[in-house]
């Protein structure tokens, strides 16, 4: 069952538990990471469509960010920015990429292995009580979780634009019970730009997202104040 094998830990780093060669470093969750996954699942009733609002206003939100970097600390201008969404329906996959900053391998762990905001405990104590709106979701900052409401794994490869990054791509993967970070250099994913690509492995019950149809419809609903394009592909027809 869901949280059982969960382990609390110290709040303030991830412990790398385990080693393997094929899957890079394991590490578990922050404890508050994992009280709002429980919700996040165990929430049968809610609306699950929230999920795309929230990885696309972060999609947005990392097209800003990079935006005010290349202003304030790179002498070259940004190439245009756009979010793509891409629906694979042999894959049973669904793709959110922008190219925006970016995150480094520590900002990956530090993003979405924590919660650095204090709206955690509001969240698990006003939805942790039964039948929860997790559309409330964004206004307690964690909503990047909200991709476990439609997928039982969820791979994010990411690509800072910061100088530290060394120009290296890093995968973050997690079916929701802990996560793995590798390098993930060799995809060349991103060119020479940066940028995330959330890859989300879609539930039995989440398939309808593959619909590029109702994805246009989602868009249209909640997503008319993004400032950037949406471009939305089906991969096979
Ligand atoms: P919030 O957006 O309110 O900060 P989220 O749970 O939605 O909370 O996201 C957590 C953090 O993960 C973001 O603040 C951001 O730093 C990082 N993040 C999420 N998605 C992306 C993305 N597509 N590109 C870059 N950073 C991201
Ligand atoms: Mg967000």
């Amino acid at each position: 069952h869901f949280g059982v094998a969960r382990r609390a830990e110290s709040a303030d780093t991830a412990t790398a538990t385990e080693v393997s060669e094929d899957e890079g470093e394991q590490f578990e969750f922050q404890a508050e990471v994992g009280r709002v996954m429980d919700i996040i699942i165990n929430s049968l009733y809610s609306n699950k469509d929230v999920f795309l609002r929230e990885l696309v206003s972060n999609a947005a939100d990392a097209c800003d960010k990079k935006r005010f970097l290349a202003l304030t600390e790179s002498d070259s201008p940004p190439e245009s920015m756009k979010l793509r969404i891409n629906s694979d329906k042999d894959a049973r996959t669904l793709t959110i990429e922008d190219n925006g900053v970016g995150m480094l391998q520590a900002e990956l762990k530090e993003n979405l292995g924590r919660i650095a905001r204090s709206g955690t405990a509001n969240f698990v104590k006003e939805l942790g009580s039964g039948e929860a709106d997790v559309s409330l979701i964004g206004q307690f900052g964690v909503g990047f979780y909200s991709a476990f409401l439609v997928a039982n794994k969820v791979e994010v490869y990411s690509k800072s634009f910061r100088k530290e990054s060394d120009g290296k791509t890093w995968k973050w993967s997690s079916t929701g019970q802990s996560y793995s970070i590798v390098d993930a250099s060799d995809s060349a994913l991103f060119g020479d730009q940066s940028g995330t690509k959330i890859v989300l492995h879609l539930r039995e019950e989440a398939q309808e997202y593959l619909d590029t149809g109702k994805l246009s419809d989602l868009l249209k609903k909640y997503s008319e104040f993004i400032t950037f394009p949406i471009e939305l592909y089906n991969e096979k027809v």
